[in-house]
Order: structure tokens, then C-alpha cells, then sequence
């Protein structure tokens, strides 16, 4: 251990469940739907999450639960299968669909993954269908990817062949560029999942290298190991330092000579710093608390402490998953508390006392902040933007320096107008 403090609360929790994921996952796999099945609180969720972002054609919808459902498993069978069936024969275009479980579905202990088997006899081929569960009582919202991803793992095809899969959902030209720097180093064959399509699943064997982009993908990991892949142990692809690693994890699995990882990467580096540097001026000595959502809080603040200069107060992470942390804890300078779960009014009240700079947090905290006066990052901003890579650094830097920036003007025109 890097010599961070380790310590955990529950009570109540401020986040957004893993239904929240589907925004970014239907994007990427056009020819896939995502079927909740839930409430209207679910809907609305959805939806509201998804007006943050603009998309031409919503490939999700809910299966609402009504309330005579609740009362009994049988209509709400019936009701599913019909949902189903007017679903694809109004978008014949649907090749996976996902039956997302929610809160009221679980609560009724509605069995999706017999629902999924039954759907896939019935439609024998034509259409997969899948199951998994973002339920805010399970997940929080990144780990809706993660019951995503490992609900498709059962379908990769076997390979021995030996390649590189990069494991988690990323920006298309993020990953292009991510995948032409590890073909110039010599890796020819990285795959990823998800993939663009979801009938086009990569295959996974022994030959398989697995570089996890996203820190939140825990179960998927195990299930891609289970097929006889091999995790690579490595900080997480943000930030200058961190994507370097990341970068190098690969290379020496692939026994690619350091000297030409270092050519390759070197003038990458150094543009990087170059561009940083503004950012790093404003955001250098800055004090930042992390409340826990997106489960991304760990390598952020590993980022924005070693090379942004800003001094962490305290890093909140919904649930630690020590063993895959290991590369950012031992990144992380010494005493950094590290407060694994929630007590939504216990952290409010620490971040009162430590008047941060800056707060990362979900967006139902984020106005309430604001009113006090303290300025705040939405952390599903975050999971959003285009920020892995070396080329992204100063872009993630500038996400942290922009909201400091305003709050520096904001009391600049308050004391023109005094
Ligand atoms: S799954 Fe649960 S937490 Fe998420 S929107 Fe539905 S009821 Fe709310």
C-alpha cells in the first residue's frame, strides 16, 4: 500500500444507479437495445440522463412495472413478452437486447435471466438477448457497464491467438488513437470490448492480454479471466502518468523493447506537459475533496495530485476494489484518506468544516454546494468526456481548472460591482 488511509462509512447514499449507464453503452453499440424493466421513476431517470447529452435516436426504453405487476409475477410476464414483441417488430434493426433489472423488478424478484432465456427460445437466434441488473439497490452507476460487459463474455467466441483487448467503454477517436499507438509499438491485434457493434464480440483465450480502461469493471474482469485471459495490472489510462504506465503494461506483456516504447511515447509526453501547464498554474495548491459515484475517484485524484500540484482533502469511492487499485494506492502520496461508501450527510459535513476549493460530487449535491458557495465538478461529466490518453491530459485538467476559473471571475465582478 502506497501508505493511504483506508476507511469505510455507510448510511444514506447520493448517487445515481446503474440504469445511468445506458446513456453512454446504447451509443456505443448502435445495433443493441437496453429494455429496462421498472417503474416510471426509472423512465424518467433515464431519460433525464440521457437529455444531458443530445441523440439523435434513443435505443432504450422501459418496460414499465404497473402497480397490479407488483402484486403478481404472472401479468408481469405476460406484459414483458408483449413489450418484447412490439419492440422488435417496430425496430427489426435490434440485434442484442438487454433486459435491464431495476429496483421494483427485484423487489418482486421478477427472474430476468429465465425472462432472457425464454425471449431467446422464442426468438431462436434472430435476436440475443441478455440480461443483467442496474438496480440502485445493487449498483452504483459505472458498475451498470460492468453487468453489461459481463453478460456479453458468455458470448465471445474461444481463441488461443495472442492480442491485446482493451476492456471498457471508451470514445471512438480516443480509442483509434490508443490502438494506433499500440499497433506503432508492435502490438498488431487489440480488440475491444465492448465492441461497435454488438453482434461483432471480440474472442478471448489464453492468448489473451486484458488492459482494463475503467476502474469500475470488476466483475467483467473475473469473467474474462474465468475464459483464461489475462488481467494486466496497471494505474488506469488517465493522465499523462497514468496512461504511460497503462501503455507500458501492454508493451512489456508483448516483450516490446523499451526503447522504441520510449521513442514512440516520448514526444507524446512532452507535448502533454507543454500543454498542461496552464491548468497545472491554476489548479496547483488547490485543495479537492471526492465524494464517491463514479467510482473513477481514485485514479483522478492520483492525477490531479502528481501532476496538477492539487492537495487531496479526502477521496470518496463507492465500494474498493483493492487488488485492481493497487498500481493508483501505491501512486498516491502518503495519508491520503480514502473513504470507501457513503454517508451522504456525515461527508457533507466534513467537506462544511475542510472548505475545499473543489468538490467532485453527483449532480443532486452539486447545487446545494454551490449555494454554500463551494464550487463543484460533476463527476458523470466525467465518465462522459473523452479524458483517457496522454493526449487528453491537459483536456482533464482543464475540466478541474474551468469551474475555479469561473468562481475567480464571478468574485472579480462582485467586487467591480461593490
Ligand atoms: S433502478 Fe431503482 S434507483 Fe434506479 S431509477 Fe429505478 S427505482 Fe430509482
Amino acid at each position: 500500500m502506497g501508505g493511504s488511509t483506508l476507511l469505510k462509512e455507510s448510511g444514506p447514499r447520493e448517487v445515481f444507479c446503474g440504469l445511468t449507464s445506458i446513456v453512454w453503452l446504447h451509443r456505443r453499440m448502435p445495433d443493441a437495445f437496453f429494455l429496462v424493466v421498472g417503474s416510471r421513476t426509472c423512465a424518467h431517470l433515464i431519460q433525464s440522463a440521457a437529455g444531458v447529452m443530445i441523440f439523435a435516436e434513443p435505443r432504450f426504453g422501459t418496460a414499465i412495472l404497473e402497480e397490479k405487476d407488483l402484486a403478481g409475477l404472472a401479468d408481469a410476464h405476460e406484459e414483458l413478452d408483449r413489450v418484447v414483441k412490439d419492440l422488435l417488430r417496430r425496430r427489426p434493426e435490434i440485434r442484442t437486447l438487454f433486459l435491464v433489472g431495476s429496483c421494483p423488478s427485484e423487489v418482486i424478484k421478477l427472474d430476468l435471466g429465465r425472462v432472457a432465456e425464454r425471449l431467446n427460445e422464442l426468438l431462436r437466434g434472430k435476436v440475443q438477448v441478455l440480461n443483467y441488473s442496474g438496480s440502485g439497490i445493487e449498483t452504483t452507476f459505472t458498475q451498470g457497464e460492468d453487468g453489461a460487459l459481463k453478460a456479453l463474455v458468455p458470448l465471445m467466441p474461444i481463441t488461443k491467438s495472442d492480442q491485446l483487448l482493451l476492456v471498457g467503454t471508451l470514445a471512438n477517436a480516443v480509442e483509434d488513437r490508443l490502438i494506433s499507438l499500440f499497433n506503432r509499438l508492435g502490438i498488431e491485434r487489440v480488440v475491444s470490448l465492448p465492441p461497435r457493434q454488438s453482434t461483432e464480440l471480440p474472442a478471448v483465450g489464453p492468448g489473451t492480454k486484458v488492459l482494463l480502461a475503467q476502474p469500475y469493471l470488476t466483475d467483467t474482469a473475473r469473467a474474462l479471466k474465468d475464459k483464461g485471459a489475462q488481467i494486466l495490472q496497471a494505474p488506469f489510462p488517465l493522465g499523462i502518468e497514468g496512461s504511460r504506465l497503462w501503455m507500458e503494461a501492454a508493451a512489456k506483456a508483448f516483450n516490446i523493447n523499451a526503447t522504441l516504447v520510449s521513442s514512440t511515447l516520448d514526444p507524446l509526453i512532452l507535448r502533454a506537459h507543454k500543454a498542461i501547464e496552464p491548468f497545472r498554474t491554476q489548479l496547483e495548491g488547490k485543495r479537492i475533496f471526492l465524494l464517491p459515484e463514479s467510482q473513477i475517484e481514485i485514479p483522478l485524484a492520483r492525477f490531479l495530485h502528481r501532476e496538477c500540484g492539487m492537495e487531496l482533502i479526502e477521496v470518496g469511492v463507492p465500494y474498493l476494489n483493492r487488488e485492481m487499485m493497487q498500481p493508483e494506492l501505491d501512486l498516491l502520496p502518503k495519508g491520503t484518506r480514502i473513504m470507501e461508501g457513503q454517508h451522504v450527510e456525515n461527508q457533507l459535513d466534513r467537506v462544511r468544516e475542510k472548505q475545499p476549493d473543489l468538490v467532485v460530487c453527483g449532480m443532486g449535491l452539486a447545487n446545494p454546494l454551490e449555494a454554500e458557495g463551494i464550487s463543484t465538478k460533476w463527476s458523470i461529466e466525467l465518465v462522459f468526456s473523452p479524458i483517457h490518453g496522454i493526449d487528453q491530459a491537459s483536456d482533464l485538467a482543464e475540466l478541474f481548472s474551468r469551474p475555479l476559473h469561473r468562481k475567480a471571475l464571478l468574485n472579480q465582478n462582485q467586487l467591480a460591482n461593490a
